[in-house]
């Protein structure tokens, strides 16, 4: 076995030799180091203390040879053979769809995957389009191939807990061409570049294995006989016969959820959180994080993270991309969403994040609004941003420094945002809860960090999908719907993961749930 040491790596040393040091580290003659490989390694910034990298490393001796890291796997299920196996639909091929498939199929079930959008490459165009002002509402940031998150920064990181479940999926994305890093970053990240050819790798596995893609294909309601799923309704009127349907919509799903709700499945309000993108030069961020060692050139842009409380509400910034754009995000005509993404060597020379705040479900309006209450208070946020952006997806802006004097801004300084923005009041945008949270989450910050409170940083709005504000209820044991025997809803649509890797896990979980269900 190799030994495991857990070393501080000083920034200025970082080139050195690292035998010598493991040496030190543990205790060993010098020559004594053989082979040895990094198993974790984050960059230490924390005020006060000396910045370098913090590593663990297997190492072993001299002469003796170090064992491969082992690829994370999880035990493969069983379907039992005198079950026949159903007719299963999966609705949407992000990544709680994907994986779900991906899971069954090491079962020995194959499913009909049913995407609204285009496959990757044509969706790039219409990405394009989005940039110059001109939104496809079937083809967007949100919706496609891949989900949400094809276009994004790609993090990987997730507040499971599960170590295994999220080795496993790792494991699986390294065996789609994933560099490396992902398994030894403690904040991993894959970059828009890289993401497309990872999931057209992930599609050409499942179709090898008889999984069937449909794209353009928008699931518009479900064919039952009362209490059981006959067939998935597509838009255009052909059905999709499906004895399972696993509904992986994503967050953005709204015409989803107004079937749903049409057709009596139970759904819920659930809490989501609101606000702007803030956008800052990359080289402050950098400045304000690592001080005098900014511009190093063993130095990662800058990352933050940031937790404040304003008006009895959480204040925090989410999503951060260091080195990205800000990117139109709506999915309807008529209203201005934006969110983040980047590329693998994060290059641009802005720094963005959501800067949000809590909004509860009764935030929504009064209980007779029912579920779908807060997708129209979404909405009406959106539509408010449109209409102060101008039009063609520009998207309203404002100084932090005038947005904290209650003061609309005059003009703005530059971008990442490629349709445009429009100075503008976020007043006019933000519901008056929002914003008076907001600013006392800011002014929290800017006790804490003076130099993040500066003039050159802009608010875009509108950040508005955070997650889902509905709960597609299901089952704690079985996971299906209660409504509807087969109707399995997974993934942050409804409102049970939120970013890449946990939506993954949710797939694989509602997965486990259909097998264990044959199982008995
Ligand atoms: C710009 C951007 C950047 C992001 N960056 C990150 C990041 O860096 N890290 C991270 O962890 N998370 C990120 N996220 C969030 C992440 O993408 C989502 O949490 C994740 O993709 C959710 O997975 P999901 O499978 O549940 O849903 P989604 O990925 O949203 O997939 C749902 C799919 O269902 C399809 N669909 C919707 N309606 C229908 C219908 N009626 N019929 C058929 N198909 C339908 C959609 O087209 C979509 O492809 C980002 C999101 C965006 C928009």
């Amino acid at each position: 076995m190799p030994d495991l040491v857990d070393l501080f790596v000083p920034l200025d040393a970082a080139d050195e030799p690292l035998g010598p040091r493991l040496e030190r580290a543990l205790g060993w003659a010098a020559g004594d180091a053989g082979a040895w490989r990094i198993a974790r390694r984050s960059l230490d910034a924390r005020k006060g203390r000396p910045l370098g990298y913090r590593l663990r490393v297997a190492v072993a001796r001299a002469g003796e040879s170090l064992p491969a890291a082992a690829v994370a796997r999880r035990p493969p299920p069983a379907w039992p053979a005198s079950v026949p196996r159903p007719r299963v639909a999966i609705v949407g091929s992000g990544p709680a769809g994907s994986w779900a498939a991906l899971r069954l199929l090491e079962a020995g079930v194959p499913s009909t995957i049913l995407e609204l959008g285009k496959p990757v490459q044509p969706r790039r165009r219409d990405l394009a389009l989005a940039n110059r002002g001109q939104l496809n509402p079937d083809s967007n940031y949100c919706f496609g191939e891949g989900g949400a998150g094809t276009y994004s920064d790609g993090k990987l990181y997730t507040r499971s807990k599960d170590r295994d479940a999220i080795a496993a999926v790792l494991g699986d994305l390294l065996g789609l061409g994933a560099p490396p890093e992902i398994e030894t970053e403690s904040r991993p990240h894959i970059g828009s570049n890289r993401l497309p050819k990872l999931l057209t790798a992930l599609r050409q596995r499942l179709e090898a294995s008889g999984v069937v893609y449909r794209f353009e294909a928008a699931a518009a309601g479900l064919r039952t006989d009362g209490r059981r799923i006959r067939a998935v309704r597509l838009r255009g009127g052909d059905e999709i016969g499906a004895d399972v349907v696993v509904l992986a919509v994503g967050h953005s799903a709204r015409p989803v959820y107004d079937w749903l709700a049409g057709a009596g499945v139970a759904l819920e309000r659930k809490a989501i959180a609101v606000g702007v993108r803030i956008e800052h030069p990359q080289p402050l961020i950098d400045r304000i994080q690592y001080g005098r060692a900014a511009g190093h050139p063993r130095l990662p842009p800058a990352f933050y993270e940031l937790t404040a409380e304003g008006q009895g509400r959480g204040v925090y910034s989410f999503c951060m991309c260091p080195g990205g754009w800000i990117v139109p995000a709506a999915t309807e005509s008529g209203t201005v969403v934006v969110n983040g993404m980047s590329l693998s060597r994060r290059d641009s020379p802005f720094a963005n994040a959501g800067l949000v705040a809590t909004v509860e479900a009764s935030d929504f309006g009064p209980d007779g609004a029912g579920p779908l209450a807060g997708v129209a208070f979404q909405r009406a946020i959106e539509e408010a941003a449109a209409a102060a952006g101008g039009g063609d997806l520009r998207a309203p802006a404002q100084r932090l420094t005038d947005f904290l004097a209650q003061r609309p801004s005059r003009e703005l300084g530059a971008t990442s945002y490629r349709p445009g923005v429009a100075a503008a009041d976020l007043r006019a945008v933000l519901p008056p809860v929002v914003q008076s949270a907001l600013r006392d989450g800011l002014r929290a910050i800017g006790a804490r960090l003076p130099a993040f409170l500066h003039p050159e940083a802009l608010l875009v709005a509108a950040e508005t999908r955070t997650s889902a504000p509905v709960r597609i209820v299901r089952a704690a044991d079985s996971l299906q719907s209660p409504s509807l025997e087969g109707l399995y809803p997974a993934g942050e649509g409804a409102g049970y993961a939120g970013g890449i890797v946990s939506a993954a896990l949710d797939g694989v979980r509602v997965a486990d749930a259909i097998i264990a269900r044959a199982q008995r």
